[in-house]
């Protein structure tokens, strides 16, 4: 499959060069030339497919014949190698548990699937890629976790010193091999604005070949559109009208499900659900785009005024507003009401979430006032002990440290201290 610019002022590329770019030579992000829905063979035999074959079937006109078929079976294999349970609430609302993956947050999945899609691009390279990537937390314990061991790849991520919880720090910074962790003295966004930087400095570019793991790459961004099959098939029996409900920071998660809609999946609609930082639910509005910086909430992974995914939203449809609308809700809502959510959901259904699923599982109440014959699935992103103070400040309880929480705590911390540019110059040059 070959990838052209959403700016439209660089040259179209293969799956292959997107990967290991990540965005175009003109700063714009990578979308596929044509999507194409799956045969009705596909969909007539869906329940008795594997996850892992949904996902090969899924994904494979995007990836060959860059990757070939059995490759790619392999890579979607070890991707998936744990579960994605659909948790009923009540006879409207489910969740969607996206956290059972190595670090317990759902970039877990794209991580794993773009570091291997990454090792088999490099595999007879000598020139190794350097994946550079800034952090607020969630992000930098996945790929870390994706790529480690994957030859001919170097990982550095960038993380803002004392401003990640102690468990994610840990997840970045025991794992050694080809993983470094640098500990930058400031904040996200300068962690943000060096990561940058370094993606427009030639004299580093041109002695290595640097690419970025967020969801702007699109190996990261596309197995995202798995889970959305996974919750169908575990619901459409029992429901239908299936809404999705998606906690969204850049919005490439809820862009997924609307490719995952593209290939022919039923899915009703969407809703995407923010915090403070609205931008997409003003947008629906008012019709008036206006990105803001970000403001601090509780659900941190979800901190994005300017969110980097809306753009190929806006090319699925073709910039038509009122297409858009019929497709798209979205609500915002402040940090008292994902505090009261997360009480609501523990005391009334027994059910821990963190706050960005609350987030979730309130835009799933808004749209269900109106629509009431909807099954709204709210995405659990992330497990609730990987934001334990809040979570246990609001409904009271201690909660137990899952395994793979546990395996990292009391292992060794091995970071780099950095405080400017150069230091992180110096640092990929040596
Ligand atoms: C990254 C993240 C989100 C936001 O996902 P986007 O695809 O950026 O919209 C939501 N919740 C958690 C826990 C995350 O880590």
């Amino acid at each position: 499959m070959n990838y052209y610019s959403l700016n439209h002022k660089a040259p179209n590329t293969s799956f292959k060069h997107a990967v290991i770019k990540g965005l175009a030579p003109d700063k714009g992000l990578y979308f596929p030339e044509s999507i194409t829905p799956l045969p009705k063979s596909f969909w007539d035999n869906f329940d008795n497919l594997s996850y892992s074959e949904i996902a090969f079937q899924a994904i494979k006109q995007f990836v060959t014949p860059e990757i070939p078929e059995e490759v790619l079976k392999t890579i979607v294999e070890e991707t998936l190698y744990f579960d994605f349970p659909v948790v009923k609430l009540n006879d409207q609302i489910s969740t969607l548990e996206l956290f059972h993956g190595p670090t317990m947050a759902f970039k877990d999945v794209g991580a794993r699937f773009m570091a291997r899609c990454l090792g088999y691009f490099n595999k007879d390279n000598t020139n190794e890629v350097t994946v550079l990537v800034a952090t607020s937390g969630d992000t930098g314990g996945a790929v870390a976790n994706g790529f480690l061991g994957v030859k001919g790849v170097n990982v550095v991520i960038l993380y803002p010193s004392g401003k990640v919880s102690d468990i994610q720090e840990m997840q970045l910074t025991t794992l050694g091999q080809n993983i470094k962790a640098l500990e930058v003295n400031g904040t996200f966004d300068d962690c943000q604005a060096m990561v940058k930087t370094a993606f427009l400095d030639d004299t580093l570019t041109s002695k290595m070949q640097l690419t970025s793991a967020n969801s702007i790459n699109v190996a990261r961004w596309l197995p995202q559109l798995f889970y959305f099959m996974f919750a169908y098939k575990q619901l459409h029996k029992q429901h239908n009208d299936i809404v999705f409900s998606v906690p969204s920071g850049n919005f490439g998660n809820v862009c997924a499900g609307m490719m995952a809609q593209k290939l022919g999946l039923p899915i009703k609609h969407f809703i995407a659900s923010n915090n403070a930082n609205n931008v997409v639910t003003r947008y629906l509005t008012s019709k008036l785009y206006e990105p803001k910086p970000s403001v601090q909430t509780i659900s941190n992974a979800m901190d994005v005024g300017a969110p980097s995914n809306f753009i190929r939203i806006q090319e699925i449809y073709k910039n038509n507003f009122e297409e858009l609308k019929t497709n798209l809700s979205s609500y915002s809502f402040s940090d008292n009401e994902t505090r009261q959510a997360m009480l609501e959901i523990y005391n009334s259904y027994n059910y821990v979430a963190d706050p960005h699923g609350a987030v979730g599982y309130l835009g799933c109440k808004s749209h269900l006032e109106h629509h009431p014959n909807a099954h709204c699935v709210f995405l659990e992103t992330a497990h609730p002990t990987k934001f334990l103070d809040v979570v246990e400040e609001v409904i009271n309880e201690k909660q137990p440290l899952p395994e793979q929480i546990q395996s990292v705590m009391g292992k060794e911390k091995a970071s780099v201290v950095i405080s400017t540019y150069e230091d992180l110059k110096d640092f990929l040059l040596n």
